[in-house]
C-alpha cells in the first residue's frame, strides 16, 4: 500500500517525518496539550519527545509546567 501520510515537521529538530509518525500537540490557553482536532494543531517527533534538553526548550518557549509536560510527553509516545 503506498504511503498517503502528509509530511509534517517537527517543531524542535525541524527534520521531517510522515505525520502519523509525529506527535500531534496543541496549545490550549497557555497549557500544551494533545490535539484533540480542533484548532491548530503542531508536531513533535519522537526523538525530540525523549530528548531532555529539547524538552528543556520546548518547556521554555511554551513556558510550560516541566513536569506536567513531561507525563504528557510519556504519555503520548506510549499511546502512539
Ligand atoms: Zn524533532
Amino acid at each position: 500500500m503506498k504511503n498517503t501520510q502528509p509530511i509534517r515537521m517537527c517543531i524542535s529538530c525541524r527534520c521531517r517525518h510522515p505525520q502519523n509518525s509525529l506527535i500531534r500537540l496543541k496549545l490550549d490557553g497557555n497549557d500544551v496539550i494533545a490535539y484533540d482536532g480542533r484548532g491548530r494543531s503542531f508536531y513533535l517527533c519522537k526523538e525530540c519527545a525523549v530528548n531532555e534538553k529539547k524538552i528543556k526548550g520546548l518547556t521554555k518557549r511554551f513556558k510550560q509546567d516541566a513536569e506536567r509536560f513531561v507525563k504528557l510527553l510519556k504519555e503520548l509516545i506510549n499511546n502512539g
